[in-house]
């Protein structure tokens, strides 16, 4: 059994979870309880604050739940499972959610050249790292798989709303970016609520919605990947945002010494390896700062913020980076627009071009 470190966050980690990752720092007051529930293959926690309705609760449960349904590879009923059982041979019919997170990734693949790709099922499901029973693949099962790994191979139709793939053994995977997706579902939920405040914490896919109370800025930790579980490493001050982190110590497992995490190079067809712990991406819409945080893993520090201001364009958002290295330095986006602080003595901060 090589399987010695599968990281998964069960319901009785929620405790550790609310308050380690504790990925949101709230100064926090007498308020009905948040509700937490598990979709997406996480937990996902809403804190409406003193909006906290029931009903609004189960709005947004509700509509997590159908967003689940959509996205989830088990049923045979959901988008994805029929995109994936029929579309090399016809045409499918899928929801606007579907679709519409179909049209997002396709554009972050275009402006990524790839990094982020919803093609990358083939080789999520050779190596299993998400599951009980990874799987340590050979060169020839990635060389298998590899011609079927390319966005270029996901054909749209905005017109019908439907996907076709252009060969046989294509297969799409929204692990990297429906998470994203559901948390500005939320956000939207609140805005038609006119909540005045709300934290949307998706495994770590984080959303602040509205002002604090008196007005100040939301305190966002990003977390210390080589303590996930204890304090932050860094504290973001920002106003109504996303923040989102992808980091080698979500989902991984560990076989002689050696770390197989979750976030695949479409091109070599292996785990990244590289000098980063994580990255992380605060944008105002968070199916894009989800997409991309996979995106930048794959690219790099110096490759993804030399094509942040191309990408920044041509999504038309503001997009703000950081980076954490392996050697203990932080790197953020040139221009950083939030005040920030490291929250430990043995790291610091460098500039994001040294
Ligand atoms: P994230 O935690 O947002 O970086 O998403 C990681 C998840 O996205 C993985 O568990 C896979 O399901 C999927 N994934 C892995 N590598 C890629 C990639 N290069 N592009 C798109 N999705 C990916
Ligand atoms: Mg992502």
């Amino acid at each position: 059994m090589y399987i010695l470190n599968i990281v998964k966050i069960t319901l009785k980690a929620v405790t550790v979870f609310l308050l380690s990752m504790a990925v949101v720092m709230l100064s926090s007051c007498s308020n009905p309880s948040p509700r937490f529930e598990r979709y997406l293959g996480t937990v996902c926690f809403v804190n409406l604050y003193e909006k906290g309705r029931p009903d609004y609760y189960d709005e947004i449960f509700d509509r997590l739940k159908q967003i689940d349904e959509e996205f989830s590879f088990g049923s045979v009923k959901s988008d994805v499972y029929r995109i994936n059982a029929f579309a090399a041979r016809e045409s499918v019919h899928v929801c606007d959610d579907v679709f519409s997170v179909l049209e997002t990734a396709k554009k972050i693949s275009e402006l990524t050249g790839g990094a982020f790709d919803v093609t990358i099922e083939p080789l999520v499901d050779l190596w299993r790292i998400n599951s009980t029973t990874p799987h340590i693949a050979t060169q020839d099962e990635i060389d298998a798989r590899l011609p079927f790994v390319g966005y270029e191979s996901v054909i749209l139709d905005p017109a019908l709303k439907t996907v076709r793939f252009a060969k046989d053994g294509v297969k799409i995977d929204f692990g990297g970016i429906a998470k994203g997706f559901a948390a500005d579902e939320i956000a939207k939920i609140c805005k038609k609520h006119k909540i005045k405040r709300a934290v949307i914490d998706l495994g770590g896919n984080v959303y602040v919605f509205g002002v604090k109370k008196k007005g100040e800025l939301w305190n966002v930790g990003i977390k210390n990947p080589e303590y996930p579980d204890s304090a932050p490493l860094i504290k973001v001050s920002v106003p109504q945002l996303s923040v989102v982190t992808s980091g080698i110590y979500e989902r991984f497992f560990e076989k002689n010494d050696k770390r197989y995490h979750h976030i695949l190079s479409p091109d070599s067809g292996y785990p990244v390896e590289n000098d980063l712990y994580s990255s992380s991406v605060l944008c105002s819409n968070s199916m894009v700062a989800d997409a991309l945080t996979t995106a930048f893993f794959v690219l790099g520090r110096e490759k993804s913020l030399e094509i942040l201001p191309a990408v920044e364009e041509g999504l038309g958002l503001d997009i703000a980076a950081v980076f954490i290295a392996k050697n203990h330095s932080v790197y953020f986006s040139e221009n950083f627009p939030y005040s920030k602080k490291i929250l430990y003595s043995d790291w610091r901060i460098h500039r994001a071009h040294e």
